[in-house]
């Protein structure tokens, strides 16, 4: 790395920056829209500030080619929709009425018109809106805003690559159109869409654009010869234009595999890679396709993902690699900084000593600015940078907070017995009925009921000392009386207490787990202007103390009915949380199970005979990439059941999950050995049933049979429906009613109707068994 002649012209960049700005500005603007409370003036010109903030700061920490076009008022992927004039036919008025509320329209919807489905950006837990392309789109190219930010970038003086969605993942990214026949592939498209391409390309060549980064992650998941060969054909196409600023397509999330020759092979001047966590694998792919001689490769050395500091050693090791296999190395973190906080200097009162371990977007883009400059200068150019990094990363190495003996010693004593229940499942359930006493078809609830505005407030004054603990704690079981007497009342099974005291299902443990830290600034965009803060998951997990055992006994002592216990399972507190990236994801996961199986035995040793252990993230965080999968599943599974392995057999475990389509993971399901499970189900009238039954799954299972996503009752005959579908594939003896999700965003005056709703279905099929 003292060759300086080698990489001189080594270059900082980052693919994308937090759109929110320091004080979340941009939500306020965009909702204060909304409202009408912003004009549409005041929203652009806070927009325009922010762009150049983020500029302005990039260029001030050493980054040397900003990105542009990433900005959004939403979502980049609608942006890319509009880009392309790829508007559904049901928007079409609104957005020739006013550009901006049609863009929102298409977002949000609109008193007439439903918006376009909302779901995750890959394995991340950004939500982008799915295209909806038929056979009748017809694509025209608006590179409206793609020009005016990459000439807003320009006028700074500033070097400026503006940054798109690749056509290849545009396409794989999309649904068909409602109306569209059966089996249609958006895929099958990409003619007609990369002459539109080929006219922003031109366009933006026009601006002052010396490059353009086509952003291709879809490629990183398994694709199949055709959908390869459609990604050669789209960079074959689009690099033989002329007319055209010079490409660089940039893949990251995970390894490209057999996609990387396709992209080494086809006439772009760039490829931008991840050299992070399971895409380290690009290294050695790149080396055996021999590399990329006369090219210019990104190297996505910095985790854009997660919030610790980079190893900078590490990082000028795999840089000297790669300086032997391109024309031309730059320096990124892996992926756009979008998904982590904007500035950890802005976190006042974290712990002094986890301070410096922590590297949110700001962070990041100076250490990428620092290994250009080693890369550029030699490594004695970062002598003082690298004896930070280094005393910092030792520090946490070092900790009494990453490193806890007791801990460490349990999670290493853990036995397969101690992941089993001492029956297995048959044995369990007729223990259970036993137990129980409850009846066919018994009902019950996901857990919470609503947050109401009142609830919000009495957190908000017990955070700024308004209200002491003894007058919040009251209110909470105020609101526990209210939900138990409701559920009595309407003739529910098996109870909740309605989680009143949790303001999320993540952050409510985190804040009782030792080795979890919160953060006060940590915003991340889960979608549009919602923003969510993970907690850190910074060292070795313990349970100091119970967690819901006060709150659950409270509500059982009110009540003959049993009362559900209601945990977060380990995959998920993992998967809304900022995780350790000092061990394997599974060691992390094996300690959280064993802090929340102390709350499960404690739970049972104070009378519970219902434990609910909610895994909504099971599905989503399963890899990318099939090879990937079965060893995420074993631990994952493992965790669960460590989590659930201590109790007897007459204590019913029940599990949870939603959002996502659940037929290819049945087996592992399966494997969680819980007894009940509660799934999504009612939009898409019971087919997770259909695929459990197919599967051959052989529990207790609640498929449900209320949407929780919007205000609408269902009937009592709705329900009824439901549950007959629910029949053809479940055993009633095996069949429980329940709404879909809990009830936390739900109004009052709509849930009780829908829950007495759902108990008169139950009955009514009761009836007729
Ligand atoms: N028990 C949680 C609730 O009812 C489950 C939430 C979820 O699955 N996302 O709110
Ligand atoms: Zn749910």
């Amino acid at each position: 790395m003292t060759d300086k002649s080698a990489a001189a012209a080594a270059l900082a960049t980052v693919y994308g920056y937090p759109r929110q700005g320091a004080h979340r500005e941009l939500k306020k603007a965009i909702e204060g829209y909304w409202r009408g409370a912003v004009g549409a003036d005041t929203l652009r010109d806070t927009a325009a500030g922010l762009r150049r903030a983020n500029w302005e700061q990039l260029t001030a920490d050493g980054v040397d080619e900003v990105p542009t076009g990433d900005f959004s008022y939403y979502d980049h992927v609608l942006d890319t929709s509009v880009m392309v004039g790829a508007v559904p036919e049901r928007h079409r008025a609104a957005v020739d009425a006013d550009a901006l509320d049609g863009y929102f329209a298409m977002a949000r919807g609109t008193q007439d018109v439903a918006p376009l489905e909302m779901t995750k950006w890959f394995d991340t837990n950004y939500h982008y809106l799915v295209p909806e392309l038929g056979p009748a789109t017809v694509f025209s190219a608006d590179s409206t805003k793609q020009v005016a930010e990459l000439t807003e970038a320009l006028a700074l003086g500033l070097t400026a690559r503006p940054v798109l969605l690749g056509p290849v993942t545009y396409l794989l990214l999309a649904k068909p159109a409602p109306g569209a026949p059966d089996g249609f592939e958006p895929l099958t498209l990409l003619d007609r869409l990369l002459p539109v391409y080929a006219e922003v390309l031109a366009d933006l060549r026009a601006a002052g654009a010396g490059w353009a980064q086509l952003d291709e992650p879809a490629l990183v998941e398994d694709r199949t010869p055709a959908e390869l060969a459609a990604a050669a054909r789209a960079y074959h196409d689009l690099g033989g234009l002329t007319d055209r600023p010079k490409l660089l397509v940039a893949s990251y999330f995970d390894r490209l595999g057999e996609a990387l020759p396709v992209l080494a092979k086809s006439p772009v001047e760039g490829l931008a890679l991840d050299f992070t966590g399971p895409a380290a694998a690009n290294l050695e792919s790149l080396a055996s396709a021999g590399g990329l001689p006369g090219k210019r490769l990104v190297a996505g050395v910095v985790d854009g993902r997660n919030i610790w500091i980079n190893d900078l050693e590490k990082s000028l090791a795999t840089l000297g690699t790669l300086l032997g296999l391109a024309g031309r190395v730059d320096v990124a973190p892996s992926c756009s900084l979008l998904h982590v906080p904007l500035d950890a200097t802005a976190e006042h009162d974290i712990d002094p000593e986890i301070a410096p371990w922590l590297a949110f977007a700001r962070q990041k883009s100076t250490e990428v600015a620092t290994l250009a400059r080693a890369l550029a200068e030699g490594t004695g150019a970062i002598t003082a940078e690298l004896a930070v990094n280094r005393a910092a990363l030792a520090s946490r190495a070092g900790s009494a907070l990453t490193r806890d003996p007791a801990v460490r010693a349990r999670a290493a004593a853990v036995t397969g017995a101690d992941a089993r229940r001492s029956q297995p499942y048959e044995v369990r359930t007729a223990a259970q009925r036993a137990h129980l006493g409850l009846p066919p078809l018994p009902t019950t609830t996901i857990g919470s009921f609503p947050q109401t505005a009142d609830l919000r407030t009495a957190r908000a004054d017990l955070r700024a000392g308004r209200i002491d603990t003894a007058v919040y704690e009251e209110r909470i079981r105020e609101e526990i009386r209210d939900v138990l007497a409701f559920q009595e009342k309407a003739g529910l099974d098996v109870l909740v207490h309605g989680e009143p005291e949790r303001n999320d299902m993540v952050q409510y443990f985190a804040e009782q787990l030792t080795g979890y830290v919160a953060t006060r600034q940590g915003w991340v965009q889960s979608y549009g202007t919602r923003y969510v803060r993970p907690p850190v998951l910074a060292g070795d997990i313990s349970r100091p103390e119970p967690m819901t055992v006060r709150w659950t006994s409270y509500a059982q002592s009110l009540t003959a009915r049993p009362v559900k216990g209601m945990l977060t399972g380990p995959v998920t507190m993992l998967a809304w949380s900022f995780v350790r990236d000092d061990q394997p994801l599974g060691d992390t996961a094996r300690q959280v199970a064993l802090a929340l199986r102390d709350e499960v035995d404690d739970l049972e040793a104070a009378g519970t005979s219902v434990i609910q252990v909610d895994e909504p993230a099971l599905r989503e965080t399963l890899p990318l990439r099939d090879d990937d999968r079965a060893a995420y599943l074993a631990w994952a599974t493992e965790s669960f059941r460590l989590a659930t392995g201590g109790v007897r057999p007459d204590t019913q475990i029940h599990t949870h999950m939603c959002y996502a389509e659940f037929g290819d993971i049945v087996r592992a399901i399966d494997d969680l050995d819980a007894d009940v499970i509660s799934l999504e189900a009612a939009r898409s009238h019971m087919r997770v049933a259909g695929e459990l039954a197919a599967e051959g799954y052989p529990r207790e299972a609640g498929p449900g049979v209320y949407d929780i996503h919007s205000p609408r009752v269902p009937s009592t005959a709705e329900a009824t429906v439901l549950l007959r579908k629910g029949l053809e594939a479940i055993p009633a003896e095996r069949l429980w009613v329940n709404p879909d999700c809990g009830l936390k965003t739900r109004g009052w005056p709509e849930v009780r109707t829908s829950l007495e709703n759902l108990v008169a279905a139950a009955r009514e099929i009761r009836a007729g068994l």
